[in-house]
């Protein structure tokens, strides 16, 4: 019988995803349930986006969860290199292979015309996609154009009629036309492969049996199903594990639920009951028992029971879990080993020193001045708020702003941290001292503490926007008619940005 060999596929492009550790698990227990492997690859063909710190988050997250795995970057195995970067020469083999078999055709299209026919297809309400232009070319005219060097990309054939079918092992028979099929780049003009060509390439290269993955790939596998053909290979088996969703149901997203497994980690949850939750998400224990060990999991699993409505992630209900697993699974004794292993966390405490180092005179100053640089959410009374200038409509207003920017900043530090504080400053025509008041508030719990802007850069988004929330609630909320005045308010602020800017 064939070894049943899974993966889990990560591309490090930002904080360590609770959805990652979701469907690492289920590769996990259906790899172990049938004596196989589980593999981790990391999905690095994005390199503008993809950072060694987030490939060495989401490993130590993922081995935080307990959720190890027999080959990867980290621990090597029979069919590496497990990064993608590393493989390029296997890509270029293989995207030969394709040209070679007339499977696949270089395009040399520039971004000009691609703009203008995606433009021509939106008006006549036509699909967007590639319309095969350099199919045409030549032989001669592709050699004239690479002796140029003409940048070009390699694009995948396409059939133009009829239906890809195939099973998902949890949806049964799925048929998607080739018309909504894009003739999908494979190659980019840096020779760099695209995600889709290669991870199929990958996954057959490293014997992958079974493909577990999230719900949104199910249009991509057409194309992915395409080159298992066109390769001559025997396709795995594919499973479409349905999307994490916020409780109003949609997508799981970080503005409404945290999604970053380092914030579950710094909040002092047990990895076993993160474990646990995540593996109630689509799937029940055959008795009905919502507390399970990793290895109770593996030993009941059957992944014909995933059921499809979309699991909704609820940080309440992962409360109540994580609290049964401290009082019914520690005693006093485990209970104070893991609290210390969390609470001083080296590189937990690192946190609060560079702030902190220069007051201290005893270590019993350092929980006073620094507990909040510690703590998960801090306790907030709305009187604290209260200001000469500023009432709390205004204060609503700066956290709320404040939130929303940070949440789009695209890199994390100190003086980015501060210019946004600056700029919203600015747009409201308000002393920097006064914008900063509620924001320290929000922070430390105090209106005098140690500097916000770099609390704020230390802590971290998750921890920070967990905070701002929990002070907009203080402050009695914002209700969906305010929400509206302060996205109006923040389109604003972007512009005056994009004003200053120009200046
Ligand atoms: N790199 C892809 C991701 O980030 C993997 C998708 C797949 O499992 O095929 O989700």
């Amino acid at each position: 019988m064939q070894t049943v060999r899974t993966r889990i596929a990560p591309s490090p492009t930002g904080d360590p995803h609770v959805g990652t550790a979701y469907i690492a698990l289920f590769n996990r227990c259906f790899a172990q349930q049938h004596k196989g492997q589980f593999v981790l690859r990391i999905e690095d063909t994005d390199q503008a986006r993809s950072t060694a710190k987030s490939e060495q988050d989401i490993l130590r997250s993922l081995r935080w969860l307990g959720l190890d795995w027999d080959e990867g970057p980290d621990v090597g195995g029979e069919h590496g290199p497990y990064r993608q970067s590393q493989r390029s020469d296997i890509y270029r083999q293989h995207i030969n292979t394709l040209l070679e078999g007339g499977h696949a055709f270089r395009c040399f299209c520039t971004a000009e015309r691609l703009q203008s026919l995606r433009a021509e297809q939106m008006a006549n309400k036509q699909t967007a996609g590639y319309d095969g232009h350099c199919l045409g070319l030549s032989e001669d005219e592709i050699a004239a154009k690479l002796k140029n060097k003409e940048p070009h990309v390699v694009r995948m054939r396409v059939p133009e009629e009829g239906e890809c079918h195939f099973r998902d092992m949890l949806r049964g028979e799925i048929n998607i036309s080739w018309q909504q099929v894009d003739m999908q780049v494979l190659m980019k003009s840096d020779n760099l492969p695209t995600y889709h060509f290669a991870n199929v390439v990958d996954d057959h290269l490293m014997q992958i049996s079974h493909v577990i993955r999230g719900e949104e790939w199910i249009n991509s596998t057409p194309k992915h199903l395409l080159l298992y053909q066109y390769f001559g290979w025997e396709p795995p088996v594919f499973s479409h594990m349905p999307l994490l969703r916020n409780p109003d149901k949609s997508k799981l997203s970080k503005r409404k639920n945290p999604t970053s497994i380092n914030y579950y980690h710094a909040m002092g949850y047990l990895p076993e009951a993160l474990v646990n939750y995540l593996g109630m998400m689509g799937w029940t224990m055959p008795d009905g028992r919502e507390k399970f060990s990793l290895d109770e999991m593996v030993s009941a699993f059957d992944i014909e029971r995933v059921s499809l409505g979309g699991p909704v992630f609820d940080i309440e209900k992962l409360n109540w879990l994580n609290g049964k697993y401290i009082r019914e699974n520690l005693d006093d004794e485990a209970f104070i080993e893991a609290y210390a292993r969390w609470a001083f966390d080296p590189k937990r405490v690192a946190r609060a020193v560079p702030l902190i180092r220069e007051r201290v005179e005893r270590f019993s100053d350092v929980m006073p001045l620094a507990g909040f640089m510690l703590d998960g959410v801090v306790p907030l009374e709305a009187d604290a708020f209260e200001h000469k200038k500023l009432d709390a409509a205004q204060i609503r207003e700066i956290l709320q702003l404040l939130l929303w920017r940070l949440e789009n900043m695209e890199e994390w530090d100190r003086d980015r941290v501060e210019q946004q504080c600056q700029q919203i400053s600015s747009f409201l025509e308000l002393k920097i001292r006064d914008t900063l008041f509620p924001v320290f508030v929000a922070i430390s719990g105090k209106a005098v503490s140690t500097s916000v802007i770099d609390s704020i850069a230390i802590l971290g988004l998750d921890i920070t926007r967990a905070r701002l929330r929990h002070a907009l609630e203080v402050l009695g909320g914002v209700s969906k008619k305010e929400t509206k005045r302060l996205e109006k308010q923040y389109r604003a602020l972007q512009d005056f940005m994009a004003g200053e800017d120009a200046r």
